[in-house]
């Protein structure tokens, strides 16, 4: 008797990502090209651009992106790293910025 072929069912590899308010976005932070990126790019971009505008001289601590994955999801393709994607933030600013955003749906 021949038996059907099976089809294994992982349930701990079931896609829960569309019922995520947030993209888990970890593929890219995790990954070596932007963690080689977002270095090189705090060495060349060393201040706050934020506090910068408000007159303050503060390092940079965080390699912001300036649009979200659905704004501009170009931003996040590893092969095509471009600083005009981003902007050097203090972690203080990152927050904040990153609190707006997850209010803004
Ligand atoms: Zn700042």
């Amino acid at each position: 008797m021949a038996t059907a072929p099976t089809v294994k069912r992982k349930p701990w590899h079931v896609e829960r990502v569309q019922h995520q308010r947030t993209k888990d976005m970890r593929w890219f932070y995790n990954s070596r090209k932007w963690r080689n990126f977002s270095k090189d790019y705090k060495v060349r971009h060393p201040w706050c651009v934020d506090c910068e505008r408000e007159g303050v001289v503060k390092a940079s601590k965080v390699t912001d992106h300036i649009k979200t994955y659905e704004e501009c999801p170009e931003a996040f393709d590893l092969d095509r790293l471009d600083d005009k994607y981003f902007q050097p933030q203090c972690t203080s600013h990152h927050n904040k910025k990153s609190g707006r955003e997850a209010h803004k749906k």
